[in-house]
């Protein structure tokens, strides 16, 4: 396996490993992508086993434009808006799938309707283009694990199993798409991200709900799982500091203490990441998986983790800490 930088000929063999039936890191701006050819059955299932993904979980598959993705789903008129509006960029619609589609049943874990999203990355749309095939492309980590937001990050966790990672640097989101649910009967968002609820029912005219817990969880096989955690233990909601753990903080410390005494700020090296010291929301989304990839080798007993605001992208930042805190 080799981490390629980027250029027009490491693009162009990248393409032809994925033509090939191959497994490419593939920068995003959400995050790294495990990339396959999704008209592969083959190719698809190197995907679930270099993860340890169970095969109920589907995948988003990848496009570079809305022409592309009308040829795999049917493009309702919310889809359409949707698209218009926030496509390039960190958006994933469930749809229901064309007659005849093409894209490998492995792929949507055998249901009847695909997630599809375009990313705005240039490499990525690059890449689409050059394979000239939809990528299915998870994040590219151990199922369960952390996502990835550095080519480092991805060759830590499967660097034997992918045929080359693309590298281009740090992801700008630094968190998975939205998941947009517009299969049923009314719009619903699966999964938490940088676009919001509010942002979708602006753009289609009709309120945009979050999923409700328990009633809507089956109908994404994902949230149904542990996910994103790290190995050590995560505590939310933390007003201060417990001896023997690590701090992941937002914003001003100037009020965190450490309960032995002391403050926080002077926490030895490695056990204190800040995500954003300005409290800017869109920073932290940036910075969160990698702190907390971070944290978890200090040997901490614990990492705490301060209150971040329930809004925007807070919103996912949160979801993505509370499985994390799931044990
Ligand atoms: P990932 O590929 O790891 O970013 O996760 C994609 C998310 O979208 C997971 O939570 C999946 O369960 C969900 N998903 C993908 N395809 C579908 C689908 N057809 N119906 C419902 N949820 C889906
Ligand atoms: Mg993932």
């Amino acid at each position: 396996m080799a981490i390629k930088a980027v250029s027009p000929k490491t693009i162009e063999e990248a393409a032809q490993i994925l033509r090939d039936g191959g497994l490419v890191g593939m920068p995003t701006e959400t995050v790294y992508g495990l990339a396959a050819n999704a008209l592969n059955g083959e190719a698809v299932a190197k995907v679930f086993e270099a993860k340890g993904r169970p095969a109920i979980n589907p995948l988003i598959v990848h496009v570079y434009s809305i022409d592309e993705a009308a040829k795999y789903v049917e493009l309702n008129d919310f889809a359409r808006a949707a698209a218009h509006k926030f496509w390039p960029g960190p958006l994933t619609m469930i749809l229901p799938k064309v007659q005849g589609c093409k894209v490998s049943d492995l792929a949507s874990a055998g249901l009847d309707t695909l997630a599809v999203r375009v990313p705005a990355h240039k490499v990525a749309l690059s890449l689409l283009k050059g394979a000239a095939v939809p990528l299915a492309a998870p994040s590219a980590n151990k199922s369960g694990s952390l996502s990835p937001t550095s080519p480092a990050h991805v060759h830590d966790s499967l660097g034997g199993k992918v045929d080359m990672i693309l590298a281009a640097g740090a992801s700008s989101v630094g968190l998975e798409s939205t998941v947009l649910d517009l299969s049923g009967e009314e719009p619903v968002v699966l999964r938490p991200g940088g676009v919001t609820a509010e942002d979708l029912s602006e753009v289609l005219g009709v309120e945009v709900r979050y999923a409700d817990g328990d009633a809507d969880k089956p109908k994404s096989p994902g949230l149904l799982l542990k996910h994103y955690a790290p190995n050590t233990k995560v505590r939310l909601n933390a007003v201060d500091v417990d001896e023997g753990e690590a701090l992941l903080a937002f914003g001003s410390l100037k009020f965190m203490g450490l309960k032995q005494g002391g403050f926080a700020k002077d926490l030895p090296e490695g056990r204190l990441c800040n995500l954003s010291d300005r409290g800017d929301l869109h920073e932290a989304a940036a910075n969160l998986f990698a702190m907390l990839k971070e944290l978890d080798k200090s040997n901490a007993k614990a990492i705490a983790v301060m209150s971040i605001p329930d809004e925007g992208i807070g919103r996912a930042i949160n979801d993505r800490l509370r499985r994390a805190a799931e044990s």
